[in-house]
């Protein structure tokens, strides 16, 4: 049997080659679910000069990764590493193995591996004892002249924890610039632009389900099972989820879906479902079914001999019907990749089938095309959005919020992403900063020390706390500013909440002063997205209104014979993070 390789698989098969020529760096490809990965990998395994492995977590990935590859090339060069699927074959040219059982058997594997691919890569971490992590060890100190290159494949490049999986994307991104499992993205595919080349069907994700459960008041999920208390609560819903199947199994009669698709929360609320679908036409899957009752009804419902599945995270990788049509979504998922990967179940192409309904009765809420960047959502009314960088004119995607003519109002973002090829180096430009008070060089907000001077940043609740107990020093939790402008010269007067004041001067005249205040003020203008340089004491007034108000300010008494005559401002924190309350501002 022959494969016709995508132009995107050849595309993406192309990038690995020449990545790996030029460079020793780990990469990975990001494929959509149902955008053949494995045959990508069957194909690298092909081209390869060497040995090959290929890892994967789960039996139904290596069978699949093993079952494409021998199709291509049919000449009995791989074999499989499975204690799950009864083989421990390591003697082949490319073997395909579960992660587990390679990593309880590395001295079978004291060979020269010159390319190790990892399947479903975002599962790796930075844990240096994870299997993932020893596997890489040993491979790579056994290797007589070079440890193997690296590759990793996912749908869903980011973690809960970690956030993205790797540090640079192709499109010079930035991700992170900590460690991370993998150094590159050399090539990314995304869900929507299978869609519109139609290679995946559309999803059509329903709005108006009847009823949905209400998970507010459980804890924000985690990575922590909380599955005792969803099912509590699922427990006291039981007309909710009969009421949502009611309509599921409406919905399907309605729009003719020929394969249904049901996400539960837990094994009880699983049964609970199945016995709301119509007798002898649904088959439910759980993870703890036996392998022959499971293979069975997987097999009926490919067959569509049955109409309706229902699972509990079961059957998110490593499942193939692509008949399904109607996905339907009774738990709730704080990690996007899940969700992601529930949707890919119904995305793939079939005779007949043109697009796939979603209904979400969970209340997930998370976005499918652009649904990610690393870290967590800040706060419910948080959205992605487009900051452009005013140094290199990159579009960072950050959480942000808009207001209702659609300006961002305020973004999270703490520095541009791009990476700047001519300079080999991540652009310099922070939104929000913490000023070496040494060098004046700005750093991250959580910095401990100065990127530039390498002295010691002063945490400011240390500093907050330290002036508290001096005598002399007013600490001020700054609830409003007043710009005053008499000529040139600007007046700042900070407000705390009790009505105690400190005040400070800037002559506009002078350019250092000129200086300082735009450093301070100008550059935080509309969080860092439009700084400006102001000339005039007049103009600081007139944009009063979009200068940053810095949270806290301290001052400490000047003396002149042994009294106290004012206060002198001598720090102002901006975009402080702590343990100490700051001004309401309402
Ligand atoms: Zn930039
Ligand atoms: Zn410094």
């Amino acid at each position: 049997m022959t494969y016709q390789l995508r132009a995107y698989q050849h595309a993406a098969v192309h990038k690995v080659l020449a990545h790996f020529r030029s460079s020793r760096q780990s990469a990975c490809l990001v494929l959509p679910t149902g955008a053949g990965k494995s045959l990508v990998i069957a194909e690298l395994c092909r081209l390869a000069r060497g040995r090959v492995l290929v890892l994967a977590h789960v039996q139904e990935l290596c069978e699949q990764n093993y079952a494409k590859y021998s199709n291509l090339v049919a000449d009995g060069s791989a074999g499989i590493f499975s204690a799950g699927l009864g083989q421990k074959n390591a003697s082949a040219r490319v073997t395909f193995g579960s992660v587990q059982s390679v990593a309880a058997n590395l001295e079978d594997f004291s060979f020269d591996v010159s390319l190790l691919i990892i399947d479903e890569c975002h599962r790796c971490s930075l844990d240096e004892h994870s299997q993932y992590a020893r596997i890489i060890a040993a491979l790579s100190s056994r290797s007589s002249e070079r440890s193997p290159s690296l590759l990793g494949l996912t749908a869903t490049p980011y973690r809960l924890d970690l956030g993205y999986c790797y540090q640079r994307h192709v499109d010079g991104i930035v991700r992170s610039d900590e460690p991370r499992p993998f150094v590159h993205c050399i090539f990314e595919v995304t869900l929507r632009q299978m869609i519109d080349q139609g290679y995946l069907v559309r999803p059509q994700l329903i709005d108006a389900p009847v009823a949905q459960y209400d998970f507010s008041s459980l804890p924000s999920p985690g990575q922590v099972d909380d599955a005792v208390e969803v099912n509590q609560l699922l427990v006291r819903h039981r007309r909710v989820t009969q009421s949502i199947i009611e309509q599921v199994v409406e919905l399907a009669d309605l729009h003719e879906r020929r394969g249904v698709m049901i996400f539960a929360a837990s094994v009880d609320h699983a049964r609970e479902i199945l016995g709301y679908l119509p007798p002898g036409q649904a088959g439910i899957v759980l993870g703890d079914s036996a392998e022959d009752d499971r293979d069975h009804v997987v097999r009926q419902f490919v067959a569509q001999g049955l109409r309706y599945l229902v699972n509990v995270a079961v059957l998110t990788t490593g499942f193939d019907a692509p008949h399904v049509d109607l996905i339907a979504i009774l738990r709730r998922t704080a990690s996007v990749s899940l969700y992601q990967q529930i949707v890919g179940r119904g995305l793939r192409l079939h005779p007949g089938k043109s697009d796939c309904m979603v209904i979400d009765y969970a209340g997930n809420g998370h976005q499918l095309f652009s649904p990610e960047i690393g870290t967590p959502k800040p706060s419910a009314q948080s959205e992605i959005v487009a900051v452009t960088c005013p140094v290199c004119g990159y579009d960072n995607q950050f959480w942000g919020i808009k207001d209702d003519a659609g300006y961002v109002v305020e973004h999270f973002g703490r520095r541009c992403h791009a990476w700047i090829e001519a300079k080999n180096a991540r652009c310099e430009y922070r939104f929000v900063f913490k000023e070496c008070p040494h060098c004046c060089a700005e750093n991250d907000i959580g910095a401990r020390a100065c990127g530039s001077c390498q002295k010691v940043l002063v945490d400011p609740d240390d500093m907050l706390k330290a002036a508290l107990s001096l005598k002399d020093a007013l600490v001020l939790r700054v609830s409003g500013v007043q710009f005053l402008a008499s000529g040139n010269r600007l007046r700042l007067v900070y407000h705390d909440e009790d009505g105690a004041q400190l005040t400070e001067h800037f002559d506009f005249d002078s350019a250092a002063q000129r200086g300082v205040f735009n450093r301070i003020f100008s550059r935080r203008i509309a969080h860092g997205q439009r700084p400006l340089e102001l000339m005039t004491a007049a103009q600081a007034v007139q944009l009063q209104r979009h200068l940053p108000q810095p949270d806290f300010v301290v001052g400490r008494a000047q003396k002149k014979r042994g009294r106290p005559t004012f206060y002198r401002v001598r720090e102002r924190v901006f975009n402080y993070v702590g343990r100490f309350r700051t001004a309401d501002h309402s």
